[in-house]
């Protein structure tokens, strides 16, 4: 069992947060969808032993810039290189602007089921401030559109932790997000990421993160409200009723391999980890003269792929299966690290046979933890640097766009 995800390395407008691969050169979608069969043609060899995949994921970047016809092609390509599975679940995310009558048709028809709708928040003055191209009344309508249209598993991204945002406006965003023909939530705090435009403008001291309080304060109001519908809290970020939960972010945390195509995209073989740069010129480049795709490959050991296993159980309501670990690692946390494991028990942060800590209490922790990580670790003279190099990357992008041709400069940190 395998899935498969392409990350569509292309969104109209970027967002002052957001620090994922994507460019806003249009120009080059329709060579990114060819090269990218061309890279699934390439790929496929190696994971026919593993059957059909189970479910396929389109992520970004913002996948909806495509038109219908370029799902339908991809997924026909998955459905050439992989012939006679059966698709749990096919998920397209999507920005509400790009939610018509047309598109929504046309990606049904394709085989898409299930949408994940970036909405972040309902508020206008708050979305502006994003960047966000849509405002809180069209993304709702939007959501609407597209039950009418047949979408009967819908999720939406939702943001907390917004400077100056108080726990009522959260409150209100949340009622909203509830109120529409929805399944699933998945909500995230907003971490500021240096290579962005709220990155240096944090850095310059010209804006201020949450305060620990409100994020605090916002998450367990999250945690209730969803409680209170009698939605499952199945991963420190995600909720749904039953039968909502996400089959292809599941796999994920159970460990599934997965076929990542695309610039940026990462894949998991079971063994080994791959990233392709995320780099549309450099990718598109390498497709058309046919050398081999610039990656970053690791192998992981069997000590990562524990640690990997306890880190995910941890974040699902799952929670870790002792005796599946041990059959697969021949060792368990409660005897490998027993004094650990029974500080842990004895602080009500996990039993065994059931998991008894609330998830949210386990979140903060893992957030808390983070942030610390994450202060250590970043220099200012580091962020700048990332910011620099940001700024050449798009101008190298464009430069791509308007000559064709381009000068290498490796980025990677
Ligand atoms: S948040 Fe989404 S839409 Fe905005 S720039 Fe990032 S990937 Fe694109």
């Amino acid at each position: 069992m395998f899935s498969v995800y392409f990350h569509i390395p292309f969104c109209r407008k970027a967002c002052h947060y957001c620090d994922f691969h994507f460019s806003t050169q249009l120009g080059s979608v329709e060579a990114m969808v060819e090269a990218m069969e061309r890279e699934l043609a390439v790929r496929a060899a190696g994971w026919q032993a593993m059957g059909s995949p189970g479910t396929v994921y389109f992520g970004g970047g913002t996948p909806s810039v495509l038109h219908p016809d370029h799902i339908a092609r991809l997924l026909g390509a998955v459905r050439h290189h992989f012939p006679g599975g059966v698709w749990e679940e096919v998920t397209l995310e999507a920005n509400p602007d790009d939610l018509t009558p047309e598109r929504l048709a046309g990606w049904r028809a394709a085989g898409v089921d299930r949408l994940s709708v970036g909405v972040q928040t309902f508020d206008d003055a708050l979305l502006g401030w994003m960047g966000r191209t849509h405002t809180g009344d069209a993304a709702a309508e939007a959501v609407r559109r597209a039950g009418e249209a047949g979408f009967k598993r819908m999720t939406l991204d939702l943001m907390y932790g917004l400077p100056g945002r108080d726990l009522a406006g959260w409150e209100r965003d949340l009622e909203r997000a509830l109120a529409l023909p929805v399944n699933h939530l998945s909500a995230y705090v907003l971490t500021v990421e240096p290579r962005t435009a709220l990155g240096v403008r944090v850095a310059r001291g010209l804006e201020r993160e949450a305060p620990e309080a409100a994020v605090e304060a916002a998450y367990r109001h999250l945690c209730a409200e969803t409680a209170a519908r009698g939605w499952a809290h199945y991963e420190v970020s995600n909720f749904a009723p039953a039968g909502g939960e996400a089959v292809h972010n599941a796999r994920y945390w159970e460990g599934v391999p997965y076929l990542g195509i695309g610039p940026g995209a990462h894949g998991f073989t079971g063994q080994i980890r791959y990233a392709n740069r995320p780099n549309n010129p450099l990718y598109l480049k390498a497709i058309r003269s046919g050398d081999a795709l610039p990656e970053d490959r690791e192998t992981l050991t069997r000590t990562d792929r524990y640690n990997e296993q306890l880190m995910t159980g941890l974040r699902t309501a799952r929670g870790i299966d002792l005796l599946a670990l041990e059959a697969a690692f021949g060792m368990r946390p409660d005897r490998a690290e027993a004094a650990a494991w029974e500080a842990a028990v004895d602080r009500g942060e996990v039993t065994a046979g059931a998991k008894a800590t609330p998830i949210c209490e386990l979140e903060l922790e893992l957030k808390e933890m983070f942030l610390q990580n994450t202060r250590q670790e970043l220099s200012h003279t580091k962020q700048e640097l990332k910011n620099v190099a940001s700024t050449l990357m798009q101008a190298q992008d464009e430069l791509y766009e308007t000559k064709g041709s381009w000068s290498i400069f490796d980025f990677s940190w």
